[in-house]
């Protein structure tokens, strides 16, 4: 298994910086290991943004510009307070578009989904004209059995 060779920032407890060097941080979930209950966002959205635990207060470092951030609250968003504070950073600019994808794929699906639905309920030419309207329509269910 290869080890990081990432230059790590100051690491203030020798037994950490070792445990440390001993984890392939380039992987995601060594870095959620790091993590645990050492900052106030998610420890998996933490180490997939890129960051790693330093050991001390709420010190972390990105795996791939090296930045270090801290002072972390409730609510941050770890990827965009990267983009914030490194904005070259090469991995927060990648996890950014990726996450720009995913929501464009929800999205296209939606839009799939109504076109399938016009397809399946085509309402060109209504039997009765009035329901054209939408408004018109939505009487007939007040009117429909119970
Ligand atoms: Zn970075």
């Amino acid at each position: 298994m290869s080890r990081t060779n990432v230059r790590l920032a100051n690491v203030k407890s020798a037994t950490c910086k070792a445990w440390l060097k001993s984890l392939n941080l380039h992987d995601c979930n060594s870095r959620k290991l790091t993590l645990r209950n050492n900052s106030a966002c998610e420890a998996g959205e933490m180490a997939r943004a890129g960051w790693l635990y330093l050991g001390d207060a709420d010190r972390v470092q990105c795996i791939s510009c090296s930045g270090v951030a801290r002072e972390w609250r409730e609510g941050n968003d770890p990827l965009l307070e990267h983009l914030a504070q490194f904005p070259w950073c090469s991995l927060a600019q990648r996890r950014n578009k990726d996450r720009e994808t995913i929501s464009e794929a929800g999205e296209d699906k939606t839009n799939f989904e109504k076109a399938a639905q016009v397809i399946a309920y085509p309402l060109t030419e209504p039997a009765i004209p009035a329901y054209t309207s939408i408004k018109e329509r939505s009487k007939t269910f007040e009117r429909r059995p119970r």
